[in-house]
């Protein structure tokens, strides 16, 4: 194979705007969808709240229509990984959600996830959310000058493995703007410090690690989207939107201050 060179858009300061505005309507239907999920509540009725709150704001749902997406939301329930469909399953207490929304605004494209409980959860369901955010905002760190892919990852990873998690290989972050999913595409895992791109001005990118309780082996189930532990153990993910600028990380999926969760999530 011809060596492969990744092609990154590097966006001005009015295009990190426009993802700033597409990322706050993600991060508050993110919320709102959130909310909705209570115990007794389904996952299509988590979908529909996102769906109408990102429509009514003059907003698109991206992820919906994506290669065949049946949703506004990807919704992972406790051993799903990722890209969970939204379907008739109705929410138990002590459930953990993984919420991955997505919005378009004006041409720009915002993605963010977090995992939130579903009523009262157990201690260890919770350790597990919050080593996963952490590991999240250890990630965006590193989204500064200066840095490099490996040097993120192997932190991201050393951080995971050092309080019992594995971290999922196969669903990675990615560059984002005009389109859902840019070059480069950004792993937290497997990587050397000092190897990999360098992080510059100008790039935008999405910092989404998932942490798994056991394996980090998956498997994809009949539907050809949803994505499970191969073990059944539960697993987790939070994801922002960055811009690396000269002064620092620049998360671009922030909620408005009034759509906030408790615990400032
Ligand atoms: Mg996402
Ligand atoms: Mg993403």
């Amino acid at each position: 194979m011809p060596p492969f060179r990744e092609h990154i858009r590097y966006k001005s300061r009015k295009e990190i705007e426009k993802l700033r505005e597409a990322g706050r309507l993600a991060a508050n239907a993110l919320r709102v969808a959130a909310r909705a999920a209570k115990p007794g509540v389904s996952l299509l009725d988590v979908d529909k709240v996102a769906e109408r709150y990102i429509r009514a704001q003059g907003g698109t749902p991206n992820f919906k229509g994506y290669h065949g997406f049946p949703g506004t939301l990807c919704l992972s329930v406790n051993d799903r990984v990722v890209h969970g469909i939204p379907d008739r399953y109705v929410l138990q207490e002590g459930d953990v959600l993984a919420i991955d929304c997505g919005a378009k605004l004006d041409g720009f494209h915002g993605d963010t996830c977090l995992t939130v409980g579903v009523g009262r959860i157990s201690e260890e369901a919770k350790r597990l959310l919050q080593t996963t955010q952490l590991a999240m905002f250890l990630g965006i760190e590193f989204c500064r000058p200066g840095h490099r892919l490996g040097d993120m990852a192997s932190a991201v990873q050393r951080f995971a493995e050092e309080r019992g998690y594995s971290v999922v290989r196969e669903y990675i972050g990615h560059g984002i703007g005009r389109e859902l999913h840019e070059d480069p595409q950004v792993v937290f895992a497997d990587q050397k410090p000092g190897t990999g791109f360098r992080m510059e001005p100008g790039m935008v990118i999405t910092i989404e690690p998932i942490l798994n309780m056991g394996t980090q082996r998956c498997l994809v189930e009949p539907d050809g989207w949803t994505v499970r532990t191969a073990d059944g153990q539960w697993s987790a993910q939070f994801e922002h939107t960055v811009a690396v600028t000269k002064d620092g990380p620049d998360i671009l999926s922030r909620p408005d201050p009034e759509f906030e969760l408790e615990d400032g999530l």
